[in-house]
């Protein structure tokens, strides 16, 4: 299954995504992972990323499209796509590259979340730097306090998880990331998921779409 998960920073992208991969088992490819591992491997593309990461803003288009496509290419049993795409010329360049290819996305969801909820969902994130496993400090605990359930390593948090920041990313979600909605409609149909409630129900929500693709 080839997916893309869309939705505000927060909107439980990268929660569903781990949970969508567990049961279906395809690639998860999320562009803020993949950047935050370059970021670490201190390469040259996490160099250039990092100043606009750190900020809030988005990452120049032919970056991440490369990037991307790269990513898909190494996915030959298919994949979630979170993150990506992000603009309208990125929709593009991701269009671009499956007609070539002859391939095409099996859905879009569309994860939604008013922004009043997203803050707190933001600031109280807590990731662990071993696993990747993203945890919350009210509504997704770890067993221990701050430390992962998988491997006991200590809780991080990301450094543009600041009001902050969190706030420009939000502006920048609906100046740039919210017309990919737009664009897809005209071409595909995408599933709508209320992502307001209970990460579980929204799992179930998702996963009934999906086992309907599935079969
Ligand atoms: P995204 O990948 O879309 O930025 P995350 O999956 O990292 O979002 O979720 C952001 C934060 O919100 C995390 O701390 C996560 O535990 C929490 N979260 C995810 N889904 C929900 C939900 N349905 N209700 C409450 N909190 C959630
Ligand atoms: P995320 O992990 O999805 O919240 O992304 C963290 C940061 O990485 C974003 O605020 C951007 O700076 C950058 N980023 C991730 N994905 C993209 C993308 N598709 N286009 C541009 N920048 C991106």
């Amino acid at each position: 299954m080839k997916l893309i998960l869309l939705g505000p920073p927060g909107a439980g992208k990268g929660t569903q995504c781990k949970r969508i991969v567990e049961r279906y088992g395809m690639a998860h490819l999320s562009s803020g992972d993949i950047l935050r591992a370059e970021r670490a491997a201190g390469s040259e593309l996490g160099k250039k990323a990092q100043g606009y990461m750190d900020r809030g803003d988005l990452v120049p288009d032919d970056l991440i499209i490369d990037m991307m496509i790269a990513a898909i290419k190494k996915a030959p049993k298919g994949y979630v796509l979170d993150g990506f795409p992000r603009t309208v010329a990125q929709a593009e360049g991701l269009d671009a590259a499956l007609a070539k290819a002859g391939e095409r996305i099996d859905a879009i969801i569309n994860l939604q979340v008013p922004d009043e909820a997203i803050l707190s969902r933001m600031t109280g994130r807590r990731s662990c730097p071993v696993c990747g496993a993203v945890y919350h400090v009210v509504n997704l605990r770890p067993r221990v306090d701050n430390r992962c359930d998988k491997d006991n390593a200590e809780l991080v948090q990301r450094k543009d998880d600041t009001p902050a920041v969190v706030a420009n990313r939000l502006k920048t979600y609906h100046e740039q990331t919210a017309a990919v909605i737009g664009y897809y409609k005209r071409a595909n149909t995408i599933v709508a998921i209320d992502s307001n409630k209970d990460v579980d129900q929204v799992t179930a929500d998702v996963f009934k779409r999906l086992d309907a693709l599935d079969g």
